[in-house]
């Protein structure tokens, strides 16, 4: 089994005209992010983890702000489209945490709708979406109620189950094209040092 943890982050700018959508969902506002698609920064930001956990790019390598059917896109595709690349890489996703970070509106009360949103789009249960709301305190751009940023980390696991086929001989061959769990773990040892917060506990 391999364990991934990605982390996204977007921000776009805010303007009247546009509508507020979020986490797959329109919050009533009087302004909107800019973008060439519906700016919905809690789906480019999880779009862009998935992909980077998984080695599959991030999300202007296969959704590119140039290509013209993308503009004004319902940015849950993109997230329908990145659930699919990582299932056929025997992807599962396990959690996903995320940080909205936005001046006004107050977004807790339409969480429960992004969640199920976002839920659907991934084909996981509710209970693996969980989202949290932070103001910028009033400081720069989004503090001003000039844009809106999102961070977000979701956890994923590579399932063994459909890697590996029996060879000829018996012995196991690989199938998939990414390279074998815990490679990335052993191309980074972990120092002595870096073991010492855990030790300190
Ligand atoms: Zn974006």
């Amino acid at each position: 089994m391999s364990y991934r943890c990605g982390i996204g982050y977007d921000l776009h700018r805010l303007a009247e005209g546009r509508k507020l959508i979020i986490g797959g969902i329109e919050v009533p506002y009087e302004k909107g992010p800019v973008g060439h698609s519906d700016g919905d920064v809690v789906a480019h930001a999880l779009c862009d983890a998935l992909l980077g956990a998984a080695g599959l790019g991030d999300i202007g390598t296969h959704f590119p702000d140039s290509d013209p059917q993308w503009k004004g896109a319902n940015s849950l595709l993109f997230l329908e489209h990145a659930r699919k690349l990582l299932d056929e890489k025997h992807f599962v996703i396990e959690y996903v945490d995320a940080v909205v970070i936005l001046e006004r509106p107050k977004l807790g009360p339409h969480f429960p709708k992004m969640r199920e949103a976002l839920a659907k789009s991934l084909r996981v249960p509710v209970e693996k979406i969980h989202l949290k709301a932070k103001t910028n305190e009033g400081v720069d751009a989004v503090g001003r109620g000039e844009a809106i940023a999102a961070t977000l980390s979701p956890r994923s696991r590579r399932s063994e189950f459909g890697l590996h086929r029996k060879s000829a001989s018996g012995g196991l061959a690989l199938q998939g094209a990414l390279e074998l769990p815990n490679v990335h773990a052993r191309s980074h040892p972990v120092s002595p040092g870096a073991r010492k917060p855990f030790s300190r506990r």
